[in-house]
């Protein structure tokens, strides 16, 4: 894919690395995923679109946990189990 660290067309990695992120004044440890860069010793990291909702909602998951509140997908499993009407 087109790389906009390097400029040129490269493979880049996906890396996932475990973060402390702030969301609604709290300290959320969460996975977050980005591309890097092989070419580039510094600034090589980078997010899509799709990469940053996807670190919000890993973020949002974390907060949900740590606030003891149902994560999205328990609720879809509840939402499941009900019959439809
Ligand atoms: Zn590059």
């Amino acid at each position: 894919m087109y790389c906009p660290i390097c400029y040129q067309e490269h493979e880049i990695d996906l890396v996932k690395k475990k973060e402390t992120v702030t969301f609604k004044n709290q300290n959320l440890e969460c996975i977050l995923v980005y591309y890097r860069c092989g070419n580039m010793a510094d600034d090589n990291e980078f997010v899509t679109g799709k990469m940053l909702n996807a670190n919000l909602l890993a973020a949002k998951e974390a907060y949900r946990k740590q606030c003891g509140l149902l994560s999205s997908d328990e609720i879809r499993s509840i939402r499941e189990k009900r019959p439809k009407s």
